[in-house]
């Protein structure tokens, strides 16, 4: 048995780092291959990546969205910001991150010293789920090579997941947000940084954890 496996005996939560070519184990054995298939298919040009996911038809969230959302920011960018899902106002305008939740998060950024112009943010999915109900896994397994491929393209020296989605994603863990935030993780085969704090729409829910934020704003700022 390894480790991890004698973590789990004895029901200790546990994390594994995800590499950029691997899936959640949740997966199935076809989500795996599906996703593998799918990302090396995908274009190297960024443009040519961004109108593929605005043609995207490979889920059913493609039926209801207004617009997908590719992402904002530059594309050569030192940090990247990953939130959920788009929600109404994010689908209607084609930009992630707008909004009562968009405006926290610029605020959250400026008092770091950062501008949406000298990142990128983007999100796990670029379809807005009905009703802004939590992604599906198969619709994670669906899209997140889109996401994949935007990484490889930006190469970040750090990667911020906003909200539970987002660590859940690209840490392949269950962990609450409780006991992921306040710690450093890598990311893929470069391993990029990665650090994890709350979604700015959470905040707006239970402002009195905006200290904790405060808090993670002072780590990502020691990163940059
Ligand atoms: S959510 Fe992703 S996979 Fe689904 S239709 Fe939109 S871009 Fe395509």
């Amino acid at each position: 048995m390894e480790k991890v496996d004698y973590l789990r005996a004895m029901e200790i939560d546990c994390w594994e780092k995800r590499s950029s070519s691997t899936n959640s184990s949740t997966n199935t054995e076809s989500n795996l291959t599906r996703n593998l298939v799918e990302e090396s298919s995908l274009s190297n040009n960024w443009q040519e990546l961004a109108d593929t996911i605005a043609n995207c038809t490979k889920c059913e969230l493609h039926k209801s969205r207004r617009n997908t959302v590719f992402g904002i920011g530059d594309p050569n960018a030192d940090l990247l910001i990953i939130g959920e899902a788009p929600g109404a106002t994010e689908d209607a305008q084609g930009e992630p991150f707008v909004g009562r939740a968009g405006k926290l998060l610029d605020n959250m950024l400026l008092s770091i010293g950062l501008q949406r112009s000298n990142i990128f943010i983007a999100n796990i999915l670029k379809c807005r789920p009905p009703q802004n109900r939590d992604p599906s896994p198969k619709e994670v397994a669906t899209c997140t090579p889109y996401l994949t491929k935007q990484i490889e393209h930006i190469k970040p020296k750090l990667i911020v997941t906003v909200g539970r989605i987002a660590a859940h994603f690209l840490l392949n863990t269950n962990l609450s947000m409780a006991k992921l935030r306040g710690h450093s993780y890598e990311y893929g085969e470069n391993k990029t940084p990665l650090l994890v704090t709350y979604h700015p729409a959470y905040l707006l829910r239970s402002p009195g954890e905006k200290a904790k934020a405060y808090q993670d704003l002072q780590l990502i700022k020691s990163y940059l």
